[in-house]
C-alpha cells in the first residue's frame, strides 16, 4: 500500500529480529492451487462432490483432502510430469535470501499435499526450506492416501495442517507474520502479529481489521521486508540461518508399494 509518493509505510521498529515468517504455498508462493490442479486431472469425478461439502461448511479441510486423495487414480511419473510444469513467484528465492540475510527464519505452513511443494520446490533448489504440510503416501501404482502429521484435534477449521498450531510451536516465542491468499491462512491470520496478504485473503483482512500489508507478490513481500528497521548484519554469519533455527524435514512421500 503505496503512498502518493510511491512510498511503503515503514513497519515498527519493533517488529524486528525476533519474527518467524510464515508462508503459505498454494496460491502464494505457487501461482496455482496445487491440489486442485491435481485434482482435476487425476482424481476421479466425486472429487467435486466432496469439494462442494467443504465450501459449505459440512466438513473440514482435513476430512476433505482425506477423501479426495483416496480418489486419485495417476501413476507416480505421471503425477511428476505435471508437478514439474507448475511455476512459482518467480521473486520467491529472492525473498528466500532476503529473509536470510535477515536472520529471519521461514516455513512453509501448507494444507496442501507435501510431495508435490518439494517436488516443485526442488527445481528451484529450495526444497530445504522448513516445510509442515499434508503428508502424501502411495499405495499402489496409481493410489495413495494422505496423512496428517500436523493436524492438531483442537484446531477450530478442522485443517488437515493446522497453520495456528504448527507456526506457535515453532516461533518459540517470537512475533508471526503470515504471507498467504486464501481461507487456508484465514484462522492463522487472526493470531497473527502481520500479515501480507493478497486476494481472499486481504479481502478477510480488510474486513476483520487486521494487522495487514496488501501485497500480490513476493517483490512486493522483500520490498515491504526492506523496510523494516534492522540493524546491518554480516551474511557470513547468518548463513542459512533458518536450518539452524528449526528441525530438518524428513523426506516426503514414503512409498509403501
Ligand atoms: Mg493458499
Amino acid at each position: 500500500m503505496a503512498d502518493s509518493r510511491g512510498l511503503l509505510p515503514r513497519l515498527p521498529r519493533s517488529a524486528l529480529p525476533g519474527w518467524l515468517v510464515v508462508c503459505d504455498f498454494d496460491g502464494t508462493i505457487a501461482d496455482i492451487d496445487v491440489t486442485d490442479g491435481i485434482l482435476s486431472r487425476f482424481a476421479l469425478p466425486e472429487w467435486v462432490d466432496i469439494e462442494v461439502e467443504w465450501k459449505a461448511g459440512a466438513i473440514g479441510s482435513r476430512e476433505c483432502m482425506r477423501r479426495q486423495v483416496d480418489l486419485l487414480r495417476v501413476p507416480l511419473a505421471e503425477l511428476d510430469a505435471y508437478l514439474d510444469t507448475v511455476e512459482i513467484d518467480p521473486d520467491f528465492g529472492a525473498f528466500v535470501e532476503a529473509c536470510h540475510l535477515m536472520q529471519l527464519p521461514l516455513v512453509i505452513i501448507s494444507d496442501g499435499i507435501d510431495y508435490a511443494i518439494r517436488r516443485i520446490l526442488k527445481r528451484h533448489g529450495l526444497d530445504d526450506l522448513p516445510l509442515a504440510s499434508n503428508r502424501l503416501v502411495q499405495i499402489s501404482n496409481s493410489t495413495y492416501r494422505l496423512e496428517f502429521p500436523d493436524s492438531d484435534p483442537q484446531c477450530r477449521a478442522g485443517s488437515g495442517t493446522c497453520k495456528c498450531a504448527v507456526s506457535s510451536a515453532r516461533a518459540h516465542g517470537s512475533k508471526r507474520l503470515l504471507i498467504g491468499d486464501g481461507s487456508s491462512d484465514f484462522c492463522l491470520a487472526g493470531a497473527a502479529d502481520l500479515v501480507f496478504a493478497k486476494t481472499k485473503l486481504l479481502q478477510h483482512c480488510r474486513e476483520g481489521s487486521l494487522p495487514h500489508h496488501a501485497c500480490p507478490d513476493f517483490a512486493t513481500a522483500r520490498q515491504l521486508l526492506r523496510e523494516l528497521d534492522v540493524p546491518a548484519r554480516s551474511p557470513i554469519a547468518v548463513k542459512r540461518t533458518w536450518k539452524a533455527a528449526l528441525p530438518p524435514v524428513p523426506p516426503a512421500a514414503a512409498l509403501e508399494i
